[in-house]
């Protein structure tokens, strides 16, 4: 199988709506610009084999954290993700292990109705995906990481540390399925995030831990933050299986949840039937975080993965 091939077989698909007026085939895709009152909106996320992820992952999981992962940028940006482009430089051409990353891709895409447009596909030495996504927004409503103000709350969903732990137990025997899920089966938060355009005031996602990205925003904001330990959502799986500081770490440096960290001026916020949304803080006047648990401030050292250190 040749390169062109394997394109037409894996990933040439017949488009699903009319904002495709060229797809996969020629040298570019031509796409509808947005209606008048929207912005473009464009991310991209790579991911390596043996540093993103662990050699010999199903590849229908590979496929699908691919998408999640960029679309997680998206629910952070209170975007419409809408297209997507797919770099892929592989080893070889395996055509079990491409039928399943091509459904699990084309799955994760398929849930927030993202078409794949193009692509470029190469024969490297290891496994690399790189995709982008781009989409729109209404004009102006795009959340941001700069603009979190003191007095906001603070807001995480779902239960940061599962995919973290997931991970660290990968291989072992008795590992947690649940938690290994989490790792492998992220779910970008993108109907969310969407709910929270002119609600929230600044968001993002977590990639590489919530202390890191925590501190990414307050950065970009210019504030600091008070976080309380003990209101942290730590899941059942999570809190049976590891003692509590082990459990903190893993929820506050552990990365790959793609869950949203969020700001909003008052106590309420969007409920979701999907995953849970908690208060876990405030922003304060000021520079970085400050833990408290039973509300006294205690300290805490992050190890947050940084790839260049
Ligand atoms: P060119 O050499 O003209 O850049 P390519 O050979 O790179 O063309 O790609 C041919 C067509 O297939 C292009 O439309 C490109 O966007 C698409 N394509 C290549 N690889 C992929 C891929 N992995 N997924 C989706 N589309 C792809
Ligand atoms: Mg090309």
């Amino acid at each position: 199988m040749d390169e062109f091939g394997l394109i037409d077989r894996y990933f040439a698909r017949a488009r699903t709506d009319e904002s495709v007026r060229v797809g996969i085939g020629d040298d570019g895709a031509v796409l509808t610009t947005p209606e008048p009152g929207r912005e473009l909106v464009a991310a991209t996320d790579t991911l390596i084999e043996g540093v993103h992820f662990p050699e010999n992952v199903d590849s229908w999981c590979v496929g699908w954290r691919a998408v999640m992962v960029n679309l997680s940028d998206f629910a952070a940006m209170g975007a419409d993700p809408r297209w997507m482009t797919l770099a892929l430089s592989l080893p070889e051409a395996n055509a079990a292990w491409l039928d399943g990353f091509a459904s699990g891709l084309f799955e994760a895409a398929a849930s927030d109705g993202v078409q794949l447009v193009g692509g470029d596909t190469t024969r490297g030495k290891g496994l690399v995906i790189s995709i982008q996504v781009i989409g729109d927004v209404p004009e102006g409503e795009a959340l941001l990481r700069s603009t979190a103000s003191p007095g906001d709350r603070l807001f995480v969903t779902g239960t940061p540390g599962d995919a973290a732990a997931g991970l660290d137990e990968f291989d072992q025997t008795d590992a947690s399925e649940r938690l290994r899920r989490r790792f492998l089966e992220p779910t970008a938060r993108v109907a969310y995030g969407r709910r929270l355009r002119g609600r929230a005031s600044a968001a993002i996602d977590l990639s590489d831990g919530l202390y890191a990205d925590l501190n990414r925003l307050l950065t970009a904001s210019g504030v600091g933050a008070v976080v309380d330990l003990d209101r942290l959502p730590l899941s059942a799986d999570l809190a049976a299986r590891y003692p509590r500081a082990q459990q903190l770490r893993f929820a506050l440096s552990g990365g790959d949840d793609y869950e949203l960290l969020f700001t909003a001026a008052g106590d309420r916020v969007p409920e979701s039937t999907e995953h849970r949304v908690t208060g876990i803080g405030r922003i304060v006047e000021g520079a970085g975080i400050e833990c408290r648990d039973g509300g006294k401030p205690v300290a805490y050292t992050d190890d947050g993965y940084l790839h260049f250190e």
